[in-house]
């Protein structure tokens, strides 16, 4: 994690030298080695295999402008982002390296963000995510998380008088089996895609909206979902490509509707024991459960700003559409912004997680994994305590009974959870001076570029970019 020493390079480089005659076998014609911007998309450089090695030891040239990317590939003045001088090194994690069973040719490995004096670059999510896990371990805490994935399919041409209209390519019903048919083929193919890369996935179903479909992992380590989550989607990508098919991740692929969420699973453990079942707390959590969990609800308005990063994200945070659009947790409660899940009775101690459901695939999974630890972290550090769980559906109180509940609505407005994020002192503190203030610089730069677009138009813009 911290300066990268010769020796440490020379490792590297040894390693890829030795996966070399593998990876040809496989027939890997080139590496690409991805990392997610500020704003939530995937940015990439590639290496042609031989390349690899040097790759490893050395980084792979990139500017750091990209830290002041806005998602329409305009760039803010950032008060420590979007400057055109400079350099970073992008260093692969071989330990993630994948051959891409969607793309022929290809490998994959997330990268980490490094100056060329060799220190991590402190505005790279994974490198944060990282360095939140370990000091997360040194209290004896270990976090396991995934990220659910939902996504719609659309025909690639759109409708006949508009290409970059949403038009589903499935007409099934909702959870429908014929729905599943009409998929079969590139389901399987997508499965297969998914298992030969090593990702561990533990179902697949047709959702609720037009076209939508979804596939749930097992959960990880914080930086391993990361990165599956990112491979997920890249296959989801590949696969659908190879059908004909367009996807698109929106938080809101059409201003009415049901969106795509990017709910976040996760679970505390300490010595092998999961602090979310079995304890004298709430629901069966432990005082440390508990404490995690109340941090995450304290700080969810903060925490949205990277959690729910888009404008379009607010079209989609609306009550009664599953996306958990009030700051409340309870047992199994789907309009809930935190859902509590323990599992049946007789597997609590390994099923136990809290679901964060107000989140969605826009985001940044490094920086949002990152803020959930941070935040997280925080309510165990102060032994918060939780309010009651809320059993119903809190868009059916009156405002009067929501505020004796404790429940308060989350942020209507991206420009609303940008400023709770700015005020936000245990976030700006994980963050680092700089990457906070990046955070609210790019978001606010977002605001104003689609401040003037129409919920339709929103849409639009935002439909196919993640
Ligand atoms: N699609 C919903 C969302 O926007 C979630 C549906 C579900 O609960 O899985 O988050
Ligand atoms: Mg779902």
């Amino acid at each position: 994690m911290d300066l990268l020493e010769q020796h440490t390079r020379d490792e590297r480089r040894t390693e890829a030298e030795a996966r070399l005659d593998e990876l040809a076998d496989a027939g890997v014609v080139a590496v690409a080695l991805p990392w997610v911007d500020t704003s939530g998309i995937t940015r990439v450089k590639t290496v042609p295999l031989a390349k690899l090695p040097s790759a490893a030891a050395w980084g792979v040239g990139m500017s750091p402008v990209f830290d002041g990317f806005l998602l329409d590939d305009s760039i803010i003045a950032g008060r420590f982002a979007g400057s055109a001088t400079g350099d970073l090194r992008l260093h692969p994690d071989l330990s993630r390296l994948t051959v891409l069973a969607g793309q022929p040719g290809w490998a994959w490995a997330p990268v980490d963000r490094y100056t060329q004096a060799g220190t991590p670059h402190v505005q790279c999510s994974r490198s944060l995510l990282r360095r939140l896990v370990a000091s997360l371990a040194e209290e004896g805490l270990t976090v396991r998380g995934a990220f659910e994935i939902e996504w719609v399919v659309a025909r690639p041409d759109g409708t006949p008088d508009d290409a970059d209209a949403f038009a589903p390519a499935l007409t099934g019903p909702a959870y429908g089996m014929t729905r599943l048919a009409e998929v079969s083929d590139y389901a399987r193919d997508l499965l297969d895609a998914l298992e030969a890369q090593g990702v561990d996935v533990d179902q697949f179903h047709p959702e609720y909206a037009g076209g939508q479909l979804e596939v749930s992992v097992a959960a990880e380590d914080p930086v391993a979902a990361a990165d599956t989550a990112l491979l997920v989607r890249n296959t989801i990508t590949a696969v659908s490509s190879q059908h004909g098919l367009r996807v698109s991740f929106s938080p809101k692929v059409t201003a009415d509707g049901v969106g795509n969420g990017g709910h976040v699973h996760l679970s505390l453990w300490r010595d092998g024991q999961n602090l979310m079942a079995g304890g004298e707390g709430p629901l069966g959590l432990t005082r440390d459960g508990e404490g995690f969990v109340a941090g995450l609800l304290d700080h969810l308005p903060a925490l949205l700003a990277v959690g729910a990063p888009a404008v379009a994200s607010y079209l989609r945070l609306v009550p009664s559409h599953w996306a958990g659009a009030f700051a409340a947790w309870g047992l199994e409660n789907r309009e809930a912004a935190i859902r509590f899940v323990t599992g049946p009775e007789g597997n609590r101690q390994s099923a136990a997680n809290v679901e964060v459901k107000c989140v969605d695939l826009a985001a940044n999974p490094y920086l949002l994994m990152a803020a959930c630890l941070a935040v997280g972290a925080a309510g165990v550090r102060a032994g918060s305590r939780l309010p009651d769980p809320v059993a119903v559906d809190p868009a059916s109180l009156s405002d009067d009974e929501r505020r004796d509940a404790g429940i308060r609505p989350l942020p209507a407005t991206l420009s609303e959870a940008a400023e709770a994020f700015d005020a936000d002192e245990v976030l700006a503190a994980a963050f680092g001076e700089e990457l906070h203030a990046t955070v609210v610089d790019v978001r606010r730069g977002e605001v104003a570029l689609l401040e003037e677009q129409t919920a339709e138009q929103v849409c639009r813009t935002t439909r196919w970019k993640h």
